[in-house]
């Protein structure tokens, strides 16, 4: 058996996968956890989209699987995690996000 991440696409063999974290679930809607559609995400997806994107902007413009793979501000991620086998991966959360955070 194995899981393909629904962004980047990667194939996840689950022998390779040691850390149960290593894939995770995504809920499109983030604030209507109990109703949200959800999708199977790779850690680095998951915490890069969580990175790039607020909850806000997650819920009004990318609330769907196609949106966030055509997303302007994932494309170079996605091009680059593409081309590695890692699962963990160092995310900065950009400025933007942080300060709706606070
Ligand atoms: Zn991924
Ligand atoms: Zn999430």
């Amino acid at each position: 058996m194995s899981t393909t991440c629904a962004l980047c696409r990667r194939v996840i063999p689950d022998e390779t996968i040691a850390d149960p974290q290593a894939i995770q679930e995504h809920h499109l809607r983030p604030e209507e956890r109990a109703t949200s559609p959800t999708v199977m995400l790779c850690r680095p997806c998951h915490d890069q989209l969580h990175a790039v994107f607020t909850n806000a902007e997650l819920r009004a413009d990318y609330d769907t699987i196609e949106a966030l793979r055509t997303a302007d501000r994932l494309q170079e991620y996605i091009n680059w995690i593409r081309g590695t086998d890692k699962l963990r991966v160092q995310t900065t959360t950009s400025r933007r996000v942080r300060d709706t955070r606070r």
